[in-house]
């Protein structure tokens, strides 16, 4: 073991994952579930990068992202670390102002882009404009940034990080599709 999990908000397929604008069709403005504070993954995530540790955050929506950015920026200005290799687990609605936050820190994201595949129906909560920040891995990879991808293969099939397909057919942002060559720089890290 050598990183700490922690969690900002819930899940993309719960619609629990926390956003900076409201879901789509869910009444009062609901924008997710925030599961811990500032503060607490401030001193959490501290106390274990004095000690050594990788911290690996737990953030899907865009306003989860953008709350460990900034404890991630916090951190490092205190105790800056060389190659301090912060991750962000999921990391999965990243407009391009969180990625260039990311790139500046050299913030290494873990998208699950396979839920295009199993978790396509639930797209049209986020809507046609977010899908296309949504496991943005082609622009990831134009900041600079070194995504892992996470398949569950053999349990599920590689091909919906490429093809952003859902198994009804439907496209869950075709812009940020990948080439296989385009995905060998990340495969299998
Ligand atoms: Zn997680």
């Amino acid at each position: 073991m050598t990183d700490v999990k922690q969690y900002v908000d819930g899940f993309v397929s719960e619609r629990t994952a926390w956003l900076s604008q409201p879901y789509i069709g869910i009444p009062n403005n609901y924008v997710g579930l925030q599961l811990s504070s500032t503060e607490q993954l401030y001193k959490i995530g501290r106390k274990a990068h004095r000690a050594g540790w990788q911290l690996a955050t737990h953030a899907n929506g865009d306003l989860a992202i953008d709350r460990i950015l900034s404890v991630y920026e916090r951190i490092q200005r205190g105790l800056p670390k060389r190659d301090a290799r912060f991750r962000i687990e999921h990391c999965t609605l990243a407009p391009k102002p969180l990625v260039g936050r990311m790139g500046a820190m050299q913030v290494i994201p873990a998208p699950i882009s396979v839920y295009a595949y199993f978790h396509g129906d639930v797209r049209h909560f986020y809507g046609q404009e977010r899908a296309k920040d949504t496991f943005p891995m082609r622009t990831f990879l134009h900041a600079g940034l070194r995504p892992t991808d996470s398949s569950d293969n053999t349990a599920s099939p590689v091909d919906p990080q490429l093809t952003r397909t859902h198994m009804k057919g439907d496209v869950w942002g075709a812009s940020q599709r990948i080439t296989l060559p385009t995905s060998n720089p990340f495969a299998g890290q």
